[in-house]
């Protein structure tokens, strides 16, 4: 037989991959784990492919591979692939990728073992050894232990090991230790197959203990307590007893009970028939199902599941952020019941494991989840639906920095199942795809029950005289006649606050960089900035560098309030118990969710009706479907507005559509009232229109002379590290080779390189962050960023960490 040897991929952040060779006799297939020597360690990596030892590539001798860790592929070849391709484009080492693609803690860890040897046996059975020494042999027995095992046991073990070692009375060699996450299992017991009853009655009546016991096991296994009788009729043969393994699972209590099965409205039903007219098909279409708020996106996902599953075949859907949006679990819970798996992060690392095997196994055929479970191992996909595709939080912001919407992509092409891509405010760039035919549309165009969307009234700040606190004169009135009505309402603070904003809190006014058109960030040097400081520093652009020094007063009123005043969920929480002492109030926001299981506490008292008012941040704006909520408050609009990215429009019109989206749910219409100094501002006017079409051309409009995505493709280059000049001088330096890589023949397309500058968060702990842009075509971007890290490992670097972020959509 030939030799053979593995391509493998090391959690390490290199490009490259290493060939390896197996034992005479080992098999391994694509998507095993293996343990392997790399760079004088031993590492798991997973192995690409397999191929002729005369194949392989090696500098020196081709080394082995020391183990082999898994019998079955952890991931299946579809999902391997798009793994891989999901890298490249991602600028991501494959070995850290495929790494990020299954559970953590799972794989086989590299350990060393320690075994007794037969002086050692010797020595302890003369009783010769003492202590620490004696205790570490006893615990060692015959079987060889993994150290970390025994280190963990007897903390002084770790100079006596070393010791014992020594003195020839143990051997350490290298190994693997079982993983941190295992699959656990519980023992069984039922009445041994074809058990003559009688006679064991006969034989047990002077043992009435075990004969009740035997008469009250059945013949299905069951979890029973292990008793003398128990291990006396087990000796006996009467009882049998096994292994099972337990799925761990933590349920929570379902927001929405299980409905009837509704009647599909005809968009609905035309949008169900074209998915499941692809699944049949094992077509890859993408799909924007493009349906207003309360258009019941939810229940099409539901039926090209039930398509999916109809053909054999298996369905992932993902929702942005389980807690937030668990109605939609719930909801597949109470169709699918025991068909569907969870996967998120708020799972115990075993529960999480556990309902990955599930899948992995075959037993569920529908994964719901956030973003990682895209990576659901299936074999065989009929479907991937992704709710609220425009989400932010599909993309992850640290190691493999993927966006959950591309791995689907690869993964439906690969697998040749539909991509239904749902969302009532789709990102621009899923739109302009879809505006140029790469992907199909479906439109719900009007609310279920033919309910009106909410009347959306735009309340300028700028124009009311004499207010105090942070509610006008309409939001106050909007609330009282609510809360008179017995209606619910939800308040909504975007405070995902940014010290370094500078905007006046008298008109609203934020200066913004004449070249990039995105606001400027105020850099004191020392720590953020308090209102009415004096200004020091100095105003940054943190994509083009541009600097300007900053006002005491404001450009457009005159007003000397600049900066950001200290309020948020807590004061309006505040001034909303005293403005209406007899109202239920629940407040949702970072502090008020940090306790585990608080966050559901909160929403499930409000969908009870339990609370008349919900006040809080983001948290509040997502998925509710609570159909009491007749009043939906924007207390600033503005806020989204300054942060410093060009994205910043498109955030605000969406959050703003999804808040509004939580009103007039039930029977009873639905009213917004949106607070702003900025009425005219294009994504605040639309937003009152949820006219997503023209906002959609508005923004395009907009982003096209800058060439920001979805024009040209953007990679941030990250520069971090504790000696500032360092950071900036690499910064510099990267800056200036990246407009020297020729890249003109890969897309035609130059790269524009924006920068460097410090990052809107020039300071992380004591680390100084600068960054550059890469703007160009998606080749281009892509090999100019590949060169600068190239560059970035060699002399110079010291000192300073480069990340690289193919598609940031948060830059700070
Ligand atoms: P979306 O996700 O588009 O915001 P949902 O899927 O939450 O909308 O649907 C809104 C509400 O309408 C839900 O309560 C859902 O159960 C209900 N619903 C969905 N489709 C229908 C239908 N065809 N007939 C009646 N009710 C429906
Ligand atoms: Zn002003
Ligand atoms: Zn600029």
């Amino acid at each position: 037989m030939e030799a053979l040897a593995v391509e493998v991929a090391v959690p390490v952040p290199l490009e490259e991959t290493f060939d390896y060779a197996l034992e005479p006799g080992a098999q391994a297939e694509p998507g095993v784990r293996v343990l392997v020597p790399h760079g004088g360690r031993r590492v798991v990596g997973v192995v690409v492919a397999v191929k002729p030892a005369r194949e392989a590539r090696a500098r020196g001798a081709l080394r082995r591979v020391i183990q082999v860790l898994d019998e079955e592929p952890v991931l299946p070849a579809g999902l391997l692939d798009a793994v891989l391709r999901a890298a490249r484009e991602a600028l991501c080492a494959p070995g850290v990728a495929l790494a990020a693609a299954v559970p953590p803690g799972t794989a086989p860890r590299p350990g060393t073992r320690v075994a007794l040897l037969p002086a050692g046996m010797r020595a302890l059975e003369r009783g010769e050894l003492r202590g620490t020494l004696a205790s570490v042999l006893w615990a060692l027995g015959k079987r060889a232990r993994s150290e970390a095992e025994l280190r963990a046991r007897f903390p002084a073990a770790v100079p006596a090991l070393a010791r014992l070692e020594r003195l020839g009375l143990i051997a350490r060699s290298a190994g693997t230790d079982p993983p941190r996450v295992r699959a656990r299992s519980e023992r069984v017991y039922r009445v041994a197959p074809g058990l003559d009853l009688e006679r064991a009655k006969r034989e047990l009546a002077r043992a009435p203990r075990r004969l009740e016991l035997l008469l009250a096991l059945g013949s299905a296994p069951a979890p029973a307590r292990s008793t003398a009788a128990l291990r006396a009729l087990v000796d006996a043969g009467w009882v049998l007893c096994e292994e099972r393994e337990v799925v761990r699972s933590s349920r929570v209590e379902p927001l929405v009970q299980p409905g009837d099965v509704p009647e599909l409205t005809p968009h609905q039903r035309a949008a169900v028939a074209e998915i499941a007219a692809a699944i049949e098909a094992g077509r890859s279409t993408q799909f924007l199902l493009y349906g207003i708020t309360g258009s019941g996106k939810t229940e099409v996902y539901q039926r090209a599941a039930e398509a999916a599953l109809a053909r054999g075949r298996a369905a992932i859907v993902l929702v942005p952020e389980i807690s937030l949006t668990h109605q939609v679990v719930d909801r597949f819970r109470a169709r699918f019941g025991e068909r569907v798996a969870v996967l998120h992060s708020g799972l115990s690392a075993g529960e999480r494991f556990d309902q990955w095997r599930s899948i992995r196994e075959g037993r569920v055929p529908i994964a719901i989840g956030a973003r990682s479970a895209v990576f659901a191992p299936y074999p065989e996909l009929g479907l991937i639906a992704i709710d609220e595709e425009h989400d932010a939080a599909y993309k992850s912001e640290e190691g493999f920095r993927y966006h959950a919407r591309d791995v689907a992509r690869l993964r439906a092409e690969r697998a040749g199942c539909p991509l239904v891509l749902g969302s009532a405010t789709p990102d621009v760039a899923t739109a302009w795809r879809c505006a140029h035919g790469e992907i199909a549309r479906l439109v719900l165009p009007e609310r279920v029950a033919r309910r009106p969307l909410p009347q959306v009234e735009i309340v300028d700040l700028g124009a009311e005289k004499g207010r105090r606190g942070m509610l006008s004169r309409a939001l106050r009135e909007a609330l009282a006649e609510t809360l008179a009505a017995g209606r619910q309402a939800i308040l909504f603070l975007n405070r995902r606050g940014f010290a370094g904003h500078v905007y006046c809190f008298a008109c609203g006014f934020a200066l913004r960089c004449r070249h990039c058109d995105v606001s400027l960030v105020y850099h004191a040097g020392a720590g953020p900035r308090r209102a009415r400081e004096p200004l020091e520093g100095e105003l940054r652009c943190h994509y083009c560098g541009y600097r300007e020094d900053p006002t005491e007063t404001c450009p457009s009123c005159g007003s000397r309030e600049g900066g950001m005043h200290g309020f948020g969920t807590e004061r309006l929480f505040e001034e909303l118990v005293a403005a209406y002492p007899t109202a239920r109030i629940g407040r949702l926001d970072r502090d008020t969710s940090a306790r585990k299981g608080a966050q559901r506490a909160i929403l499930a008292a409000f969908h009870r009706g339990e609370l008349d008012v919900l006040v809080g941040t983001q948290m509040v704006a997502k998925g509710h479907d609570v159909p009491g909520v007749t009043l939906v408050g924007v207390i600033l609009a503005d806020l989204g507005l300054h942060f410093p990215d060009f994205r910043a429009g498109e955030r605000t019109f969406q959050l703003l559509t999804q808040v509004a989206g939580r009103a007039g749910r039930g029977d009873d219409p639905g009213r917004v009232v949106i607070q702003t100094f900025l009425p005219g501002h294009y994504a605040v006017e639309l937003a009152r229109t949820h006219d997503y079409p023209r906002f959609y051309r508005e923004e395009i409009a907009r982003r096209r002379p800058h060439g920001w995505p979805p024009f040209r493709d953007l990679v941030q280059v990250a520069l971090s590290g504790p000696r500032e000049a360092a950071v900036e001088a690499a910064a510099q330096a990267l800056a200036g080779l990246a407009k020297t890589v020729p890249c003109a023949d890969v897309d035609g397309e130059k790269v524009e390189v924006l920068g460097p500058a410090p990052a809107p968060l020039a300071r992380i702990r004591d680390e100084f962050r600068w960054q550059l842009l890469l703007l160009g075509g998606h080749e281009g971007v892509r090999r100019v960023a590949g060169e600068l890290a190239r560059h970035a490992r060699g002399p110079g670097f010291a000192g300073v960490h480069l990340r690289l972020d193919a598609g940031p959509l948060q830059m700070l």
